[in-house]
């Protein structure tokens, strides 16, 4: 009987893990601007997306939270930031900022239950 129940308790913990997890990929998700590098140089605007093609795919996926988009996705995306720096690029950067600093919190607390972000999940 006490063997049991320290089972289901053990099971329990275990579920309780994967579902901590679960909700803190999500909220990185949610968070995630897929940014590697947004700036000015000069007159330019640089934008760098943290995505990357898996060879032998038509996908990208962000390296930061493992969110995958279609190439158009992808390049229409990059597009919206060009366009945003375009226009208010001081504002649009201190966006960009807060949530960097956000997803580095979040990101940490996965670390800490367990590891990083899977590209696949
Ligand atoms: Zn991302």
């Amino acid at each position: 009987m006490a063997k049991s129940a320290s089972v289901d308790i053990s099971r329990s913990l275990e579920w309780a893990s994967i579902r901590r997890r679960e909700k803190l990929e999500g909220k990185i998700k949610y968070e995630c601007l897929h940014l590697k590098h947004i700036g000015t140089s000069g007159d330019r605007v640089e934008v760098q997306l943290s995505m990357i093609s898996p060879s032998g795919t038509a996908y990208f996926h962000c390296t930061t939270c493992g969110t995958w988009m279609t190439e158009d996705m992808t390049y229409s995306y990059q597009q919206e930031w060009l366009t945003l720096m375009a226009g208010n690029a001081k504002a649009t950067l201190e966006f960009v900022r807060k949530s960097r600093a956000k997803v580095a919190k979040l990101s940490k607390k996965l670390l800490r239950s367990g590891g990083p972000v899977k590209a696949n999940s």
